[in-house]
C-alpha cells in the first residue's frame, strides 16, 4: 500500500471507528510511521508504557531491559514494585479482598517473540502473582491456572505463603459489610449512635502511631461510601499494566490485579484473560486495560485494540475505537446511564511495533505513565470519549 492510499485507508477505517461499526477490511501493511496519531509519541524502542499506578514499573523494565534482560521479566519485575507496595489497594499485597475478605489475585503475561502467555487466576496467599504466570508461561504447556493449583504450582516453585491482607484492606472490608444492605445484621453507619467519647477499637497487637483508634475510618476516597447510589463508576478499581519494546523490536506486557474489590468469592476478571485485559503480538504491538473487567472479557478488549493497530489505527486511535465499541456494546439497563452511556470506567493503554504508544479512557481526567528513552517515566493525559461528571 503507497502512503497516500494509505493515508485514505486511515482516514476511512477511523471514521467507521467512530461511528462503531467497523467491518473487516483487508490487512494493512506492517503499521509505519504515518499511522502515528499528532499525538502519540513515536520512537523505536526501549519504551515502556504503564497505567498511572505503573510509573515505577516503567522505569523498573526500562532499566532491566538496558540490563539485557527478557521483555517479559523486564515487564513482571516492573509491576512487582506495585505488587508488593502496601499502599496500593488493587494489586498485589494490600490489594482489596472479595466479598469473604480474602485476597484473591489474577495476573497475566504475554511474550512477543514466542507469542506464548501465562496467566493464574484467584491466586491466594502468593504476593506477586506476575512472577507465577511468567512461571507458568516458561515452565508449563499451559496458559491459565486457578485457585488452588495455581496456589499450589507457586509453592511449589518456592514462592512463600503469605498473608496478603493489610490492616487498611481489612477495615475497607469490614466498611463495606457493614453498610452494603440496610436488611442485613450489620449496622449502616448511619444506624449506629455516636459514642460519648472516643472509643478504643485497636486490637491488643495493633498500637500503630497516628492511628485514631476508630474501627471504621472510612479512610478511603469519597466514591467508596456510596453503595446505594451508583450514578456513576459501578465500583472502586484498580490494576497496574505494563508493557515493553525492546530496542531490538520484541514486546512483552503483563497485568496484575486483585480484581474488583468485594467480588463474589471466585470471580475471574480479565486481567488473567489474554486477549481481555492483556495481549501482545511481536509483529503489530501490545494492549492492556484496567477497570470494570466485564466489559473486557465480553468485548476481548486487548486483542482487539491490537487489531485495530493491525488495521493501520495508531495506539491512540485504536484505543479510542475501543472506547466507542465498549459504548455501542454496552446493552444492559443497570449498566447504563440516562443519556445511555456507560456508568463505569475503562482505560486502555497500547503500545506499538515502531514505537508509538497512546492510551485512552472512556472518561475524561485518566493518565497513564510511559518511559520513551530516558528517566524518569513521565505521566501522561489520555486520550477520552465522555465527560466526567462533576468534571
Ligand atoms: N480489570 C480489573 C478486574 O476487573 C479491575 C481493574 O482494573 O480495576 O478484575
Amino acid at each position: 500500500m503507497d502512503h497516500t492510499s494509505r493515508r485514505s485507508f486511515l482516514a476511512a477505517s477511523a471514521a467507521l471507528a467512530a461511528a462503531g461499526v467497523l467491518q473487516a477490511h483487508a490487512r494493512a501493511h506492517q503499521p509505519q510511521g504515518d499511522a502515528k496519531a499528532p499525538n502519540d509519541p513515536h520512537k523505536r524502542g526501549p519504551v515502556v508504557i504503564a497505567s498511572l499506578n505503573g510509573r515505577p514499573a516503567c522505569d523498573r523494565a526500562a532499566e532491566l531491559l538496558a540490563q539485557g534482560y527478557d521483555p517479559a521479566d523486564a515487564v513482571v519485575q516492573g509491576v512487582r514494585i506495585v505488587e508488593d507496595d502496601p499502599n496500593d489497594d488493587s494489586v498485589g499485597y494490600g490489594g482489596l479482598p472479595n466479598a469473604d475478605g480474602v485476597v484473591e489475585l489474577d495476573s497475566c503475561v504475554m511474550h512477543g517473540p514466542t507469542h506464548k502467555s501465562g496467566a493464574v487466576a484467584g491466586i491466594r496467599n502468593i504476593k506477586n502473582p506476575a512472577m507465577v504466570a511468567l512461571r507458568v508461561l516458561r515452565e508449563t504447556d499451559h496458559c491459565l491456572l486457578v485457585g488452588e493449583g495455581a496456589y499450589l504450582f507457586a509453592i511449589s516453585k518456592g514462592f512463600r505463603h503469605e498473608d496478603l491482607l493489610t490492616d487498611h484492606a481489612r477495615r475497607e472490608w469490614l466498611n463495606w459489610k457493614h453498610n452494603m444492605s440496610r436488611d442485613d445484621d450489620w449496622l449502616n453507619d448511619d444506624e449506629r449512635d455516636a459514642p460519648s467519647g472516643k472509643t478504643w477499637d485497636l486490637l491488643p497487637w495493633q498500637s500503630a502511631p497516628g492511628d485514631d483508634n476508630t474501627p471504621r475510618t472510612n479512610d478511603g476516597p469519597d466514591f467508596r461510601k456510596k453503595t446505594s447510589a451508583r450514578p456513576y463508576i459501578m465500583e472502586v478499581t484498580g490494576t497496574v499494566h505494563c508493557s515493553a519494546l525492546t530496542a531490538g523490536g520484541d514486546i512483552a506486557s503483563v497485568t496484575s490485579t486483585s480484581g474488583l474489590n468485594w467480588k463474589i468469592p471466585g470471580r475471574v476478571g480479565d486481567s488473567p484473560i489474554i486477549g481481555a485485559g492483556n495481549y501482545c503480538d511481536n509483529d503489530i504491538g501490545a494492549a492492556g486495560s484496567t477497570g470494570r473487567g466485564e466489559a473486557n472479557i465480553t468485548t476481548c478488549a486487548s486483542a482487539r485494540i491490537v487489531d485495530f493497530m493491525e488495521r493501520g489505527m495508531s495506539p491512540t486511535e485504536a484505543c479510542l475505537a475501543m472506547c466507542d465499541y465498549i459504548v455501542k456494546h454496552t446493552k444492559e439497563k443497570r449498566l447504563l446511564r440516562p443519556d445511555g452511556t456507560p456508568n463505569f470506567d475503562l482505560k486502555f493503554y497500547a503500545l506499538r511495533k515502531d514505537g508509538a504508544y497512546g492510551a485512552a479512557s472512556l472518561f475524561s481526567g485518566g493518565q497513564f505513565s510511559a518511559f520513551d528513552g530516558s528517566g524518569p517515566a513521565k505521566v501522561l493525559p489520555m486520550a477520552f470519549r465522555l465527560q466526567r461528571p462533576n468534571a
